[in-house]
């Protein structure tokens, strides 16, 4: 059976970053044992020029349809001045909310090549690969009651309401302990549990749910302000971070900068559907980056690592992930940059360049596939 597969490439960098995530989805159907059922649709400003919405009905009923879905980006200053409802960005919470998206994979990856763009000592970030996930539909991003509230004597008061249940936390947390089981077998869950209440449910819940289903597992607790610390002193001691949706999107931002390079970022959304299938979004981190669209200068490793991410979580062959991301090394290794991570002594690619020097790489090695084994 074919996967299928929907590409949604959205604004700006967006369809030149997935057009090389296009020729790579080619080669493995050609030279390996997968094969896709693709569909492609529109997101984002795109959207709203044919649709008049950013994420239409039609769109959502597909992508839920979908195994996996892929994005490249949205927005840009030609949507800068439509409706707040309606702007680009609002598509995107959209297909999260709907797809009921609540764990948020953000790995940061050093790659020795480019271990120079980390402003931390070589070091402390060599052979870094740990993985944040943060809980992404709940906490205080939507917690009732909010507002902002005219006190009548020339004050106000804003309020956001910090709230979780345990079944927000388990479901999020057995994300983490099974993905820490492919990894190195570790779990650090982070909270405020010395000032928060809703920190010392997360952190009562956690340890509830190792003790019955994951006790192989290795867990740890850390208060969120101490991980910060510990991300810039020593972070190559976290394997799998798992913290709420305010402090995921901090800590997600600083392990993200300690690899120095936004276009080399990838990043995954899960959910659970009704049926027990798990709904998947895969998108880089960065956004549309208007400056330099349409020149040929975009980074497209960012959402062909995000496509690494589908073959190994959504599509279970981590064996095909490990192949891509050894040709992603392996390019970066012999020098091939594109501008944003360019350095003395490389050599400057364009972003299809890239796309077609790293096919050449892919079919350079051999493949190992996992039927084949
Ligand atoms: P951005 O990530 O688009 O760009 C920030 C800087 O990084 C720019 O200088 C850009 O040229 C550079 N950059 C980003 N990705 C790159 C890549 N792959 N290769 C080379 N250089 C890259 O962030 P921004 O400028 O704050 O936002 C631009 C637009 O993108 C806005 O409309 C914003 O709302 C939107 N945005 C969308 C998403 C998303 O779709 N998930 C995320 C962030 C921002």
């Amino acid at each position: 059976m074919p996967y299928s597969l929907m590409i949604l490439p959205g604004d700006g960098i967006g369809p030149e970053a997935m057009s090389e995530v296009k020729k790579v989805i080619s080669w493995l159907q050609e030279n390996a044992d997968i094969e896709f059922d693709i569909q492609e649709d529109l997101v984002g400003g795109a959207a709203i020029d044919a649709y008049g919405v950013p994420f239409s009905d039609e769109t959502l009923e597909k992508c839920k349809k979908a195994d996996a879905v892929l994005l490249g980006a949205v927005g840009g200053p030609k949507w800068d001045n439509v409706d707040y409802n309606i702007r680009p960005e609002a598509g995107l919470l959209r297909i999260r909310k709907e797809l009921d998206l609540f764990a948020n994979l953000r790995p940061a990856i050093v790659f020795d090549a480019l271990i120079e763009a980390s402003t931390l000592k070589e070091e402390v970030v060599r052979g870094l690969d740990i993985l944040i996930v943060r809980e992404l539909t709940g906490g205080v991003y939507f917690g009732e009651p909010r507002g902002i509230e005219d006190l009548g004597n020339g004050q106000r008061r804003g309020v956001n309401t910090q709230v979780y249940t345990t079944s927000e936390i388990e479901r999020v947390g057995r994300i983490a302990f099974d993905l820490a089981k492919k990894r190195s077998n570790r779990v650090c869950s982070c909270e405020k549990a010395n000032v928060m209440e809703s920190g010392k449910l997360w952190r009562e819940d956690m340890s509830a749910l190792h003790a019955a289903e994951f006790s192989d597992v290795e867990l740890s607790h850390m208060y969120a302000d101490n991980c910060a610390m510990q991300l810039l002193r020593n972070p190559s001691q976290f394997d799998v971070i798992v913290t709420d949706n305010l402090f995921g999107d901090i800590l997600s931002d600083e392990a993200a900068m300690l690899t120095g390079s936004l276009g080399m970022l990838p990043s995954a959304s899960l959910g659970m559907s009704g049926t027990g299938i798990c709904n998947a979004l895969y998108e880089p981190v960065h956004g549309s980056a208007p400056d330099i669209a349409g020149q040929g200068k975009a980074n497209p490793l960012a959402s062909i690592l995000s496509f690494s991410m589908a073959l190994r979580y959504s599509f279970n062959r981590g064996d095909l992930a490990d192949h891509l991301e050894q040709a992603v090394q392996n390019v970066l290794n012999s020098g091939i940059r594109t501008a944003d991570i360019m350095a003395d002594g490389c050599k400057q690619v364009s972003t299809s360049e890239m796309g077609d020097i790293l096919v050449e790489r892919l079919s350079a090695q051999p493949l190992q596939s996992q039927s084949a084994a």
